[in-house]
């Protein structure tokens, strides 16, 4: 529910106002409907120009019948009737909202304590001591279990002892209520504390119900003042070459890196240089190697260094990551020296995230996104043991996370240190090594054919196609020339995707991921036949490189869906925007409609 008043106290008609082409109220909307967390999505508005507005632009409204003081009350009235288990409040001012906070805030209710909620909200870290003594800025402060145990515009708790450290909280005005929380507050009259310091939630505590907080570090641009607007808009302008096309992408590169059969050697003297003292290196190994004792003992492990086996069965998780992290914390007092992993795309992106999440807080799925890592990952090391993501060179890792699967893409993602040593990928298995051959075959096709291109990414990408015309379809190779190459075709087609974006294959790949768990490659060869119509020439050829080397794919996989099944792989394959936009550019959804990605899909 997002209650809408028209005229705001300190900036009359402000949810009217422009925001890059759309007014703010019809932003918040499409921001929280964008979420997809909620059943329905309602703007709640004593004001015909919004409830018009909103309704013009395909979205619900409900009018009030009655005067509010307040948004509370807003909402109370409009779901008295509904008939609904956790309704929640949404700002109307805050365009930006994000999806982030909004999971956290629902999130609550799945804890083991739920039962004790009333109403959960959120808070937001503070350190500047400006904005904590400010008025406007509301506090809180919680118990051990993070139960609010007061708001106040005053700074709670007064800092008598200077030398005690003190997170200070800021509220953010997002709530979830149980339907019962909220009809009470709507039938209870308003106390001394919460019409002293005009805050709303107050009234909760005053009349002993729990509120819940979480935190939520995403910052956004509340539209307080003409000032926040000209900003916000601002903001939405510099996000969309980003989000659109991508262009002038400032992306950091692989400082060191390393090459030829047998430099997997040179690492004890690459590590010597990086080590401080008493801080471990850990070593993530692919267990694939586990028995491989020769192998084993080329790693040198010295004083307190730890080597840990990962199983790649499934695609990497955010809560593997999380795991990891908190196994490495309990172990060591000291951040280790760095973070070696030694295995395919599922080990150097979990090596990646845990070198990540060592250095900054919270849950690894915080951070899948764009640019939300703050602060610079562990030192980390990136050794392929097969070759084709080119996750050894990209600026992100790629984890199924409780709600999506997505990169952490930031600038401190990619590794330190490459080492590419061809011969470590001599044992991997045929079909394996098509699967994650193809992968780089199919960045580059994605890449060449995309609306993205330009002349740095084709000539990255050109060449790892050429790479992989010759290594699958030529004979004339010996086996140790096309394992080096396939390493380099794997690089540079990860360096094309860095300044492009990949397409179609993936955007359907990753839907088969999500439903049922099929892994990066072999969805990306499950897809890439079916998709004559995008990319006819390198189809044929594709389907040519199965012939020649006799490799399964596997068929049928979307036979026996439900169609719940079929439907979140269609959602979360159309969700996936930019891929599209480069595929078939930005008139994408007059060609890629919920139909059209149903048949094909059944057509796997
Ligand atoms: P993988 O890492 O899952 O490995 C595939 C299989 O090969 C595993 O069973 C592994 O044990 C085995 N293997 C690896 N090296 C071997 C060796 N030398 N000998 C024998 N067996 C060996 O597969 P992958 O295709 O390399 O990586 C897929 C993952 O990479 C996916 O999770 C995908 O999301 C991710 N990915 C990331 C990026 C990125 O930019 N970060 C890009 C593409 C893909
Ligand atoms: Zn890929």
């Amino acid at each position: 529910m997002i209650p809408a008043r028209y005229g705001a106290s300190r900036f009359p008609g402000k949810l009217m106002q422009d925001l890059a082409g759309k007014p703010v109220i019809v932003r918040t909307y499409e921001a929280a409907k964008a979420t997809n967390l909620f059943d329905e999505v309602y703007v709640v508005t004593d004001s015909e120009i919004i409830f018009q507005e909103i309704e013009a632009n395909g979205g619900k409204a409900i009018m009030s019948q009655k005067e509010h003081d307040c948004g509370s009350d807003r909402i109370a009235e409009a779901v008295e009737n509904m008939d609904v288990d956790i309704v929640v409040n949404v700002q109307g001012d805050e365009p930006f909202t994000s999806r982030e906070g909004l999971e956290k805030v629902l999130a609550v209710f799945n804890e083991p304590d739920a039962d004790k909620i009333d109403l959960a909200s959120l808070m937001t870290e503070i350190h500047d001591w400006k904005e904590i003594s400010d008025p406007n800025c509301v506090k809180v402060i919680v118990d051990k279990d993070n139960f609010a145990l007061y708001f106040s515009r005053s700074p709670i708790p007064y800092p008598r002892d200077k030398n005690v450290e003190m997170q200070y909280y800021k509220h953010k005005g997002i709530y979830a209520f149980r339907k019962q929380a909220i009809m009470d507050f709507y039938r209870l009259p308003m106390r001394s504390l919460e019409a002293v310091e005009k805050i709303e939630c107050i009234r909760y505590l005053e009349y002993g119900k729990n509120i819940k907080m979480a935190v939520s570090n995403t910052t956004g641009v509340e539209i307080d003042t003409p000032e926040d607007l000209i900003r916000a808009n601002k903001l939405l302008k510099e996000k969309k070459p980003n989000a659109v096309n991508n262009k002038f992408r400032n992306f950091p590169m692989v400082p060191k890196v390393v090459f030829g059969e047998g430099c997997f050697d040179q690492l004890t003297s690459i590590l010597s240089a990086q080590k401080q003292e008493k801080a471990p290196f850990i070593f993530l190994v692919d267990d694939v190697f586990e028995r491989n004792k020769e192998f084993l003992d080329r790693i040198n492990l010295r004083f307190n260094d730890k080597l840990i086996f990962v199983s790649t069965e499934e695609e990497p998780k955010t809560s593997q990551v999380d795991d990891l992290v908190k196994k490495i914390k309990a172990e060591f007092t000291n951040t280790p020296s760095g973070i070696i992993g030694i295995g395919g795309g599922t080990v150097m992106d979990l090596a990646k995230a845990v070198s990540i999440m060592l250095i900054n807080k919270g849950s690894a799925a915080d951070y899948q996104g764009w640019d939300l890592v703050k602060q610079k990952a562990v030192y980390h090391v990136g050794i392929p043991t097969i070759s084709g993501t080119g996750a050894e060179v990209s600026r992100t890792t790629v984890l199924t996370g409780p709600v999506r699967k997505l990169g952490i893409n930031s600038d401190f993602t990619p590794f330190d240190q490459v080492i590419l040593d061809p011969e470590l990928t001599k044992g991997v298995p045929k079909n394996q090594w098509f699967y994650t051959g193809m992968d780089c075959f199919i960045h580059c096709v994605e890449s060449l054919n995309g609306t993205f291109l330009n002349a740095f990414s084709q000539s990255y990408g050109e060449k790892a196609y050429d790479l992989c015309k010759e290594i699958f379809l030529d004979d004339s190779l010996s086996e140790e020339e096309s394992r080096a190459k396939l390493m380099m075709a794997s690089w540079h087609g990860g360096m094309s995707i860095a300044y492009s974006q990949v397409g179609v294959a993936h955007a359907m790949s990753y839907g088969l991921g999500y439903v049922l768990g099929t892994k990066h490659g072999v969805g990306n060869c499950i897809v890439f036949q079916y998709l004559e119509e995008f990319y006819s020439k390198d189809v044929a050829l594709f389907k040519k490189m199965v012939k020649k080397h006799g490799v399964e794919i596997p068929q049928e996989i979307c036979k026996n869906l439900t169609e719940e099944q079929l439907n979140s792989m269609i959602t979360v394959a159309l969700g996936m925007v930019p891929l599209w936009e480069n595929a078939l550019g930005s008139n994408w959804e007059e060609v890629i409609t919920y139909e059209k990605l149903r048949e094909l899909y059944l057509k796997m």
